[in-house]
């Protein structure tokens, strides 16, 4: 039999690191086995139009290239993967559990639940619901509902012996049957709840692996029961170790932002996000722009490759050395044998070593490809891209070197793009370097050398500047920083004489000639 896998997603809008993690498993199963991976919409408590909060998360798939062999928009045999659509599927099943015994209609009230539930908890008891307002008879249900009660259907589980089953990562798993409670299986309104509708489809979809975190370990004793007493065969279990917070045990969480953001590591990764994210004019609102969240990644500008990489590795390791693994070695050296067991830590400091690794080993004309589309969305460069403009955004990133360390770096270096020179100037930086007492004259000097230059490549350049620095006595310092600010706004960037040759003769004098400019308006 084929091996089938599946990542149910429910539709909120946002796709989580550590439900991505489990969903690159599932996918990286079935894909070495030369099976299936399908997509299923949990969308049974949807009170929110799933077309739009789903398609963020699909997309997300499609850039991390996790494709979907069956499952929303590529539909598949089983269609509708959406279990909203399948109600009929799970009334009938709830039939059958009624009919057979394995589930019966209650009609206590949620008030006569809880009382039972604090009666247990002052008589220091272990609760479990007394089945007091079992029907067992449809003339016993007649009584309830002349009464006004209304039924939920709940599980009629097993008071003793064990569940065991072989987990795929932990081995073999035990639990008591009397401590499962009778879990509620439909509601008063005939909606299904999460373990009838997922047994359900694990089955009709032929899910042979669920590959899940470990949070459900716990839920598969009641998905087993519902499963068998279907007489369905169940599919094997592989619990995945959960993501945990950086630096903590605690689970990583997307409503912790602020807590992360006191781990310098972390912090980092983020603030590195948002400059990017409020230069593309994005929403940063920590509920959708957190590094928590898979979208974070692609706004800013990650190469898919490397954040699945990382991911990789968050609960598996090959052997202890080795980290790098292109798409077909992953897929080729994947196995539910050498998952852990342990948490596996979200480390911010390594996501960014391997987003560097791999940014530094494409090729330049790869990685102007990947900043080009930054460029055209923030109007930097028109769409569509010249042959002039290219050309500049290659010299910019072969400039700039290591310092693009993931696509969007690049909006660090807008004034290599303005064709009106209309960069803003770093107010301190030009207060300190050009209108500073004795920087202008010098400053002028040195421009009237520029424009004398016949070449005006990088090695032309820092030859010039370094006769100047000669001819009048001064320090190095005491030009170079000037003539940066003066060109580029800043008094940071990648080397000056290519910056400067990059910019061409023309632009560097106007632009010394802007600032030397506005030095005379302040003094006068
Ligand atoms: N929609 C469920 C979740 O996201 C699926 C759980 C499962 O894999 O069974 O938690």
């Amino acid at each position: 039999m084929s091996v089938r896998t599946r990542f149910a997603p429910s539709p909120t809008g946002y796709l989580h690191i550590g439900g991505v993690r489990t969903a690159l498993f599932n996918w990286l199963f079935a894909r070495h086995h030369g099976g299936q991976f399908l997509l299923r919409i949990d969308d049974t408590d949807a009170d929110r139009n799933v077309a739009e909060a789903l398609q963020p998360i699909l997309d997300g798939f499609r850039w991390l290239g996790l494709e979907w062999d069956e499952g929303p928009e590529v539909d598949g045999p089983h269609a509708p993967y959406y279990q909203s659509r399948r109600g009929e599927r799970y009334r009938d099943a709830v039939g059958r559990l009624l009919e057979s015994g394995a589930a019966y209609r209650d009609y206590a009230t949620s008030e006569e639940v809880e009382a039972e539930r604090e009666e247990a908890q002052q008589a220091k008891r272990r609760f479990i619901y007394s089945r007091r307002f079992m029907a067992e008879t449809d003339a016993q249900a007649a009584a309830f509902e002349a009464e006004g009660r209304r039924a939920v259907v709940r599980l009629r589980m097993p008071r003793e012996g064990v569940c065991q089953f072989e987990d795929l990562v932990r081995g073999p798993v035990e639990f008591e049957w009397a401590l499962e409670q009778d879990h509620v299986i439909q509601r008063v309104d005939g909606s299904p709840l999460y373990h009838l509708a997922s047994s359900v489809d694990d089955h009709d979809f032929e899910i042979t692996h669920v590959i899940r975190a470990v949070e459900h370990l716990s839920n598969t004793p009641r998905q087993m029961f519902i499963t068998e007493a279907l007489g369905y065969t169940p599919p094997r279990f592989a619990h995945l170790p959960y993501v945990a917070a950086p630096g903590s045990k605690e689970k990583l969480s997307k409503r912790k932002l602020d807590k992360y953001l006191q781990h310098h590591e972390f912090k980092r990764l983020h603030e590195q996000g948002a400059g990017i994210a409020t230069a593309l004019g994005v929403d940063v609102r920590p509920e959708t722009f957190s590094p928590v969240v898979v979208d974070f990644y692609r706004q800013v500008g990650y190469d898919p490759e490397a954040l699945v990489n990382y991911l990789l590795l968050l609960g598996w390791s090959l052997d202890d050395h080795t980290e790098t693994f292109t798409r077909d070695e992953m897929v080729r050296s994947f196995s539910l044998e050498r998952v852990n067991r342990a948490e596996a830590s979200f480390d911010p400091q390594k996501l960014l070593a391997f987003q560097e690794r791999r940014m530094q080993a494409l090729a330049v004309d790869e990685r102007v490809h990947k900043v080009l589309p930054f460029l055209e969305q923030t109007g930097l460069v028109a769409t569509p891209v010249d042959e002039v403009k290219r050309a500049r955004t290659r010299s910019v990133v072969e400039a700039a070197g290591d310092r693009i360390k993931v696509a969007g770096d690049i909006l660090e270096y807008p004034e290599f793009f303005l064709d009106d020179d209309a960069f803003e100037y770093d107010a301190k930086a030009f207060a300190k370097r050009v209108a500073k007492e004795g920087a202008a004259p010098l400053l002028q000097q040195f421009r009237n050398r520029l424009r004398d230059l016949p070449e005006f490549g990088a090695a032309e350049l820092e030859q010039a500047l370094h006769a100047f620095v000669e001819a009048e006595g001064i320090k190095i310092g005491q030009i170079i920083h000037a003539v940066r600010v003066a060109v580029t706004g800043k008094g940071v960037g990648f080397g000056l004489f290519e910056g400067l040759a990059i910019l061409g003769q023309g632009a560097c004098l106007r632009r010394i000639d802007r600032a030397l400019a506005q030095v005379s308006a302040t003094e006068s």
